[in-house]
């Protein structure tokens, strides 16, 4: 079985959220989502270590109240930095090398189910780089800033990055050898030149951005533990 290093980049800013408390610290399900997306990997047998992302604004008050929880399960805090490539850069220098695979998962994305993990896990280990997505099926325009559209994109093959995206631990690292300026992982594997594989997910694997989201992410998390 591959051994995975997890990391769990939580350290945003979180201002399109805009409330007073973080967006990790919000509960789903009575847990913080932070706490949520540590839950989907601390149980996994294929995980042999995680590491937490953390801004200095939430790590005092994550380390007051969930210090000895997150020990208990063996997560590693880290800080955090200006960008989330930096973020994952620093944690990227405490992984382990007897993990095979790197995988990293936004904090923000509290939803994500065993079943796509091991999909996206399994996929990792075939081709050495691997990312859940969701197909893109509305119709997808560009507008102009005044927003009048100026044109109607074709959607044949285009998909929304999510997380999990697993990398083999040589190629995420080589990758972060050349440069950190990116959105997502996945750029900068393409931009080392090694292939990414996207692995079908939904919209339940949802992006926790504004409190809108948290609301859906709210009856998403309900609606999968029926
Ligand atoms: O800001 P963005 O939507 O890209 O955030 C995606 C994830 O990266 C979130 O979980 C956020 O906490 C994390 N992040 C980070 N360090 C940053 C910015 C974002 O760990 N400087």
């Amino acid at each position: 079985m591959a051994k995975v290093s997890v990391i769990i980049p939580a350290a945003g800013s979180g201002r399109r959220f805009g409330a007073r408390e973080s967006k990790i610290l919000q509960p789903i399900g009575g847990r913080p989502v932070f706490l949520r997306s540590v839950d989907a990997f601390a149980a996994r047998e294929d995980v042999c270590e995680i590491q937490l992302v953390l801004s200095a604004a939430d790590a005092g008050e994550v380390a007051r109240r969930f210090a000895g929880e997150l020990k208990a399960v063996g997560v590693r805090l880290i800080a955090g930095g200006p960008t989330r490539s930096q973020s994952v850069r620093g944690a990227l220098a405490g992984v382990s090398e007897d993990a095979e695979l790197v995988c990293v998962h936004d904090a923000v994305r509290p939803c994500v189910r065993p079943e796509w993990i091991d999909a996206v896990f399994a996929q990792a280990h075939r081709t050495g780089a691997a990312i859940l997505a969701c197909p893109l099926h509305g119709t997808i325009k560009r507008a102009r800033p005044d927003g009048v559209i100026a044109e109607t994109l074709c959607r044949d093959g285009l998909w929304e990055a999510q997380t999990p995206q697993v990398f083999r631990r040589d190629i995420l690292l080589a990758a972060y050898a050349r440069g950190t300026d990116a959105t997502d992982d996945a750029e900068l594997v393409q931009a080392g030149g090694h292939p990414v594989t996207v692995v079908a997910c939904d919209r339940r694997n949802v992006k926790i951005t504004t409190p809108a989201d948290l609301r859906f992410a709210r009856a998403v998390f309900d609606s999968l533990q029926q």
